[in-house]
Formats: structure tokens, C-alpha cells, sequence
């Protein structure tokens, strides 16, 4: 027996959670299901301390509390939500669509894609050695800004992601130094701005990491030119944080027969994809000019069901 209901959103991120609360508001029965063992996507997950402050209404929000928001607002609607469930597949029936899952079968006229970058993994620095410095002082996720009081931190990468940590952790801690391959650091220009003012923050363009030193934790590391010189002199620090991007996991929704654009899927400006009642929004939803933030995603997610109650009505 199927688990039936009007419209099924797969993936609890933010953009699910947002879309899961529009579909109550139009008082469609709904159901949410999410891979991992809580709803909150990537805030939840890889950055529950940072503050965001790019969320209309909210001048300064970390990414639990606006996933704690989110939540209070969805949830005033019944439906039905269920963790640890990965959607792994979609076949079409007379009217509408199975999702086979890893625990049972859902069903519903309509689904609304919002699965963000898939899985959570996040990219790796290809340095020998270097993962045994994990749990000891390198750090890809960052669940506790604590973990950097007063200490010396090198981050690398210069793009949003990267900046963000650093103005998030540059108030409590002794410095911080952060490196980019580029030529430019791609981050928002606020962000610059407010990096290259702040007293404890060096900001060092054209440099790589090369290796990390230390004999039971990160003590300093050892860079390089971006051409690949290497630098003799060692920069002492206590914590790395790297923050190059995250590796998408989205193949999956290939052999859902959905288009592709790379690892998203193509959508119409209502966020209609190429199977009929199928929608996307959020992170993994494609379409000219498309920016990757939660500003846009929200709106993108109030379309696809606007969009399916139309599609559900006719
Ligand atoms: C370090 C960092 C800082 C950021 N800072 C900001 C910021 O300040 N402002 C901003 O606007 N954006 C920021 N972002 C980007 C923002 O987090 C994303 O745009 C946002 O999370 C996208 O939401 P989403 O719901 O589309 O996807 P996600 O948050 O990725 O959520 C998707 C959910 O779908 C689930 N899922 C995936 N596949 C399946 C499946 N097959 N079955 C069931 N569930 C599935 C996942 O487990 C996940 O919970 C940042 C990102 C990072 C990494």
C-alpha cells in the first residue's frame, strides 16, 4: 500500500519546507519526504551556526533558527513528513506517480523536486596525508563556531561559502587568513568589503594549500603560488577550514527521464519540468539566470505549486 496525497515534495531543505507550508496554504494534502534523520537541508546540516543575513525579514538569522522558522510555519498545516526516506525512483501511473523509496511507495498527481545538491559530500582537498588531520583541526563542516575562539585559522577558498565563514569567525578568533587560487575572490562584494576592513582578517590572493604540518594536530601548513611554486615558509595556524564547494549527487533524477542541464534539472518559468506535474525548485532547479540562494528558491517553490494546483485543478 502507497502513502497517497495531493502533491509530494521530495527533499526537506528549506525550499521543501517553504514548499510544503505553500501547499497547505492552498490546503492540498501533502506529503514531504527527506533523505536524512531531520528536515533542514544544507543550514541544518553543514551550517547550522553561521548567520545568514540574506533572507528577506531577517537582517541576521544562523541556519537553525531560520529552519526552526521554517518549520513552525510549514507545520501549521497537517501532512504528512517522513525522514530517512531517499525517493530512488519515479514511475508514471494512469493519473500521476509512484515514488519507490528505500522504506515503501508513495503516490500523488503531483511531485515537487526540491532534493537541493543531493547528498551532503563536501569537496575534498587532493593533498596525500591530509584527511588524518580531520577531528583535528581540519575542518569541511562546521557544526560550532566555538571550535575557533582565539585560534589561528587558514581558509580556503574565495567564494561565498568561504567568505561567509570567515566573517563568521573573525570576531572570535586570534586571525584568519584566507586563501584563493584565483586572481579574485568571487564572494559578495559586502562581503569583501567587510573582510578586508576587519583588523584579524588577511585576505592572500594566488595561493594554494600545498601540505599540512603537525604531529597529532594541524600546527601550521605549507602554501604554494598558484603556478605551483611552492613557498618555504611556514604559516602557522590551529584550525583549516575548507570550503571549495560541495560535490553534487543528483544523477539519480537522470533515470527519472527528467532534463538534465549538468547535475539540475531544466525548468519552465513556472517551474514545470519536461514530465508533466513534475516540478523543481530550490538548488537543484535550472533555468537562464538562474542564482543559487534561498531568496530565490522560496519564490521558485511558491511558482511550482502555484503552478500545480493549476495543473491539479484542470
Ligand atoms: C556553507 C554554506 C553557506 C551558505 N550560505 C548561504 C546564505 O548565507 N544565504 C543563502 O541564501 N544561501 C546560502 N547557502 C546556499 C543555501 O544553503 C542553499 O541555496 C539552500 O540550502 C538550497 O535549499 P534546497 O532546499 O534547494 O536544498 P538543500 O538545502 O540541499 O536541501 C535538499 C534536501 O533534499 C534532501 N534530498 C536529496 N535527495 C533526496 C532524495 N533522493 N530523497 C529524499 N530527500 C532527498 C537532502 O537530504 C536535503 O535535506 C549556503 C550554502 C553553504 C554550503
Amino acid at each position: 500500500m502507497a502513502d497517497v496525497a495531493e502533491v509530494t515534495i521530495i527533499g526537506g531543505g528549506p525550499i521543501g519546507l517553504f514548499g510544503y507550508y505553500c501547499a497547505g496554504l492552498n490546503r492540498r494534502s501533502v506529503q514531504l519526504l527527506e533523505r536524512l534523520d531531520r528536515v533542514g537541508g544544507q543550514l541544518e546540516h553543514l551550517y547550522p551556526e553561521k548567520p545568514i543575513y540574506d533572507v528577506g525579514g531577517y537582517p541576521k538569522i544562523t541556519g537553525h533558527d531560520l529552519v526552526e522558522q521554517l518549520k513552525q510555519q510549514a507545520f501549521q498545516y497537517d501532512g504528512r513528513v517522513r525522514t530517512g526516506i531517499v525517493a530512488q525512483q519515479l514511475d508514471p501511473l494512469h493519473e500521476g506517480y509512484r515514488i519507490h523509496t528505500n522504506r515503501g511507495l508513495y503516490e500523488s498527481p503531483v511531485v515537487i523536486v526540491t532534493a537541493g545538491i543531493g547528498e551532503f559530500i563536501p569537496r575534498r582537498m587532493n593533498i596525500p596525508a591530509i584527511d588524518q588531520y580531520e577531528g583535528r583541526g581540519l575542518y569541511y563542516v562546521v557544526n560550532q563556531l566555538s571550535d575557533f575562539d582565539n585560534q589561528r585559522v587558514l581558509v580556503v577558498g574565495g567564494g561565498d561559502s568561504a567568505a561567509d565563514w570567515a566573517l563568521a569567525i573573525a570576531d572570535r578568533a586570534k586571525s584568519v587568513t584566507m586563501i584563493h587560487r584565483r586572481e579574485g575572490f568571487q564572494c559578495h562584494a559586502d562581503s569583501l568589503i567587510k573582510l578586508r576592513s576587519h583588523g584579524s582578517v588577511s585576505l592572500i590572493p594566488l595561493r594554494a594549500l600545498r601540505a599540512v604540518v603537525g604531529t597529532h594536530a594541524v600546527e601550521a601548513v605549507l602554501l604554494q603560488e598558484a603556478s605551483g611554486t611552492p613557498l618555504e615558509e611556514p604559516l602557522e595556524v590551529d584550525r583549516i577550514i575548507v570550503a571549495i564547494g560541495l560535490i553534487p549527487g543528483t544523477q539519480l533524477f537522470t533515470e527519472w527521464g527528467l532534463t538534465m542541464a549538468g547535475n539540475e534539472i531544466l525548468v519552465a518559468t513556472d517551474m514545470s519540468t519536461n514530465r508533466p506535474g513534475v516540478y523543481a525548485a530550490g538548488d537543484i532547479a535550472k533555468y537562464p539566470g538562474k542564482v543559487k540562494l534561498m531568496a530565490a528558491g522560496f519564490g521558485e517553490v511558491a511558482t511550482a505549486v502555484e503552478a500545480a494546483c493549476r495543473y491539479l485543478d484542470s
